[in-house]
């Protein structure tokens, strides 16, 4: 099998992994044409689906484009920007002008201060190592921002080919597909033109004669909680709707459990209010610090949930870490499920998560 590849986009044929770049069922083999399922699904329906590969699979694919010329789009998921910006990307792709399209701002609340937000990511973006040469908020799923960031797209890439990367889950084929919807009016430009088979493995969509859209695949990173979680669970922590918030008054020495997957302890401090933005279908429990230990052996699975039985076999156990926070209007973050806001500041707290999921601050942007 391993000599076949997909007559579209170039990738060895399997049928064990229909996650993986090449997977097709078993029963398509004996067609004349063989595509992989991906490509299968873009001829047929207009419909591209995201494949992901391993850390270093991606490597080297994504760094075949560090000598061509073109443009960069990065996307991310605004909801865990953490875990989907890809580190050193500039590094990887070369000196191509990068923009930054987060995704899935349809989930913030309507109060969101969009410019702080920006500056924010594009501090983020510097701390990852990207040259950013511009930030967009958008919505693939509501289409918000789209027409915006595709005429600056038409106008940075100069007549040159633009990639499009990001992560397992950020929305990638979602923003694609949409993009050629909104552009192109009609779904026809890739029936019509159909992807020519790539060197590189990438499906390209036609922009002109001569440059293309590139989809590049997914990535997937290890170190996002998504990673570790059954499905039924992603399904409860990834939000649908707008979150909204849930504020607890707490004095100190309470805690608060999120579903049993992060907790956060208030040690030392005044009386104050702890705003939390996660998935509206996350339950949030609020207990005493000395019983909180309790409650976790006890309940974690059950009460506390997620993490479903399942989960828990995967899951890393929970790390504490003790922060003070000095500064009000500051964000603890727990990439993947949510953040806490501290409006008032001036306290201690101690934050637990599961190891390799690292909890960050940031300033406020609500
Ligand atoms: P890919 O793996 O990057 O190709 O991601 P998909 O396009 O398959 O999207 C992953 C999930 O995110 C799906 O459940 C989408 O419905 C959802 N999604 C994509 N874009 C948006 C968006 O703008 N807003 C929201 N709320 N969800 C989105």
């Amino acid at each position: 099998m391993e000599d076949i590849k997909c007559q579209g986009c170039g990738s060895f044929i399997q049928t064990s992994n229909p996650d993986a770049a090449g997977y097709t069922p078993k029963s398509t083999l004996n067609r004349d044409i063989i595509l992989c399922q991906r490509c299968f699904r873009l001829k047929h329906y207009n419909d591209i689906q995201d494949v992901s590969m391993t850390d270093d699979d991606f490597l080297t694919m994504v760094s075949q484009i560090r000598g061509k010329k073109g443009l960069v789009v990065h996307l991310v998921d605004i909801f865990n920007v953490d875990g989907t910006m890809i580190k050193g990307l500039s590094r990887i792709v070369g000196d191509k002008p990068v923009i930054l399209a987060a995704n899935k701002m349809d989930l913030l609340p309507k109060s969101t201060n969009r410019n702080k937000l920006i500056k924010w990511l594009q501090a983020m973006g510097r701390e990852a190592g990207i040259a950013l040469e511009d930030v967009h908020l958008i919505s693939s799923v509501k289409g918000h921002g789209l027409s915006d960031l595709s005429e600056v797209i038409e106008t940075k890439r100069k007549d040159q080919d633009v990639y499009i990367v990001g992560t397992t889950n950020v929305g990638k084929s979602t923003f694609i597909n949409k993009l050629i919807q909104q552009t192109t009016g009609t779904k026809d430009v890739i029936t019509t033109s159909y992807f020519p088979g790539t060197t590189l493995g990438f499906i390209e969509i036609p922009l002109d004669d001569e440059t293309a859209l590139i989809d590049t695949p997914g990535i997937v990173n290890q170190h996002q909680i998504a990673h570790y979680i059954s499905d039924n669970d992603l399904k409860i922590i990834t939000p649908k709707k707008e979150v909204k918030p849930r504020v607890y008054q707490l004095n100190n020495q309470q805690t608060l459990y999120f579903g049993g997957l992060a907790r956060l302890d208030f040690i030392k401090g005044e009386r104050q209010s702890f705003v939390c933005y996660f998935s509206n279908q996350l339950s949030i429990h609020r207990t005493k610090l000395k019983n909180a230990d309790h409650l976790l052996h006890e309940h974690r699975g059950g009460l506390l949930s997620p993490p479903d039985y399942e989960t828990l076999e995967k899951i890393p156990e929970l790390s504490a870490q003790t922060l003070r926070i000095e500064k009000g209007k500051t964000d603890i973050v727990f990439p993947g499920l949510g953040w806490v806001t501290i409006p008032e500041g001036g306290l201690t707290v101690a934050v637990h998560s599961p190891e390799k999921v690292r909890i960050s601050l940031r300033s406020s942007f609500i």
